[in-house]
């Protein structure tokens, strides 16, 4: 049985169906995260695991207590949850120390205890230089470390992110996204992370769940996310991919719709034979070089346009009718229009 069961959850608002027949189960101590562009039901779901929204259909559990389904639906106070939102809510008129110590404050525990708590968290967060400042007197990384040390002071079962580094430049958040991470293998503790970042997700996440229109498109750790995407869908969303439509035929290669490129399969699926299919290549997988002696296994190309990413290039270029984007870190130094050598890899193909 795993900490975490989701089954069947759906919410229906008036007009939008908000999440359909949402499944998972998440172990003690993994991180997963939401991943999903804006609307797709991230934050409803994470919603209806806090007990902020009711499901329409569907129960969850938490380390074995049904906490809504089958008639039961116990209170966010009850389902010993940590949050930590976007926007930092920590309370202005209190120092960090106050800031952290009122959930324990108001469960009425001893000066002693909450003293020796918010001592053992602040270290967790590494705030101890400045637990009698003001939020006001703090970066916003600070005051998102002061958050985190307030969620973490009740010793939560879960722990729920809803985009907590969104509101952070970029360096900085690279930096929590690391500090997220140590806290959860340092405190085992769980997290259910919302983002619409794949970078975040891919970095962070033991597993990611990919959702668009409220449904999971797939659950996977990063790798199999990236390397395996699942459909269309996920293999655009998350990295960058080359997604071209055609016919799988006979002979075993994709003819590409509209083009004279035809794409060679090593193992086509003869179940597909005649139907349309999507080829997906990720840019970084096609390797360019200039223009030598082309083997058979190499594809002519005419280099179209460039973009200069700082450590990577992104190339376009025009094979057969196509345009695909080619990305590598090496610079070709040649001008528009020359002529390119691809070796394109085995292709991801969806039905
Ligand atoms: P974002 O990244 O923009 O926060 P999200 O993936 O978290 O998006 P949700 O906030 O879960 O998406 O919203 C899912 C859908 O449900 C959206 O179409 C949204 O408009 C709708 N929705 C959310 N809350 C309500 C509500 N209280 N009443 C009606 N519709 C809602």
């Amino acid at each position: 049985m795993s900490f975490v069961n989701i089954r069947g959850l759906s919410k229906k608002f008036d007009l939008v169906h908000a999440v359909k027949d949402f499944t998972l189960s998440i172990e003690k101590g993994e991180l997963v995260s939401f991943l999903g562009p804006s609307g797709c039901g991230k934050t409803t779901t994470l919603r209806m695991i806090a007990g902020f929204v009711d499901p329409t259909e569907g129960e969850i559990e938490i380390d074995e207590k049904m906490v809504v389904g089958q008639g039961i639906n116990i209170s966010t106070e009850e389902r010993n949850l940590g949050m930590v939102f976007q926007s930092y809510a920590v309370w202005p008129h209190m120092t960090v120390y106050q800031n952290i110590a009122y959930p324990l404050k108001i469960k009425k525990k001893s000066k002693k205890e909450i003293k020796s708590k918010v001592e053992e968290v602040v270290k967790l967060v590494n705030l101890q230089d400045h637990i009698q400042k003001y939020p006001d007197q703090l970066s916003g990384g600070q005051q998102q470390r002061v958050a985190l040390a307030r969620a973490l002071i009740m010793e939560p079962d879960v722990l729920l992110l809803d985009e907590p580094l969104s509101n952070l430049d970029a360096k900085l958040r690279d930096k929590m996204r690391n500090e997220i991470k140590s806290l959860q293998k340092r405190t085992g503790v769980t997290i259910i992370f919302v983002t619409h970042d794949q970078i975040e997700a891919l970095s962070m996440s033991d597993r990611i769940v990919v959702m668009n229109f409220g449904e999971i498109q797939q659950v996977g750790t990063p790798t199999e996310i990236y390397a395996t995407p699942a459909n269309e869908f996920v293999a655009d969303f998350i990295g960058k991919a080359n997604l071209l439509k055609g016919t799988l035929q006979r002979s075993g290669e994709v003819t590409i719709d509209h083009t004279t490129l035809s794409i060679p399969v090593n193992q086509p699926n003869a179940a597909l034979t005649g139907d349309n299919v999507t080829v997906c290549y990720r840019p970084e997988q096609i390797t360019i070089e200039k223009r030598a002696e082309t083997n058979q296994n190499q594809k002519v190309g005419k280099l179209i346009g460039h973009t200069y990413l700082g450590n990577i290039i992104e190339y376009v270029v025009q094979v057969e009718g196509v345009q695909l984007k080619v990305e590598t870190s090496q610079p070709l130094n040649l001008s528009e229009n020359a002529e390119v050598s691809l070796q394109l890899p085995e292709p991801i193909i969806f039905s």
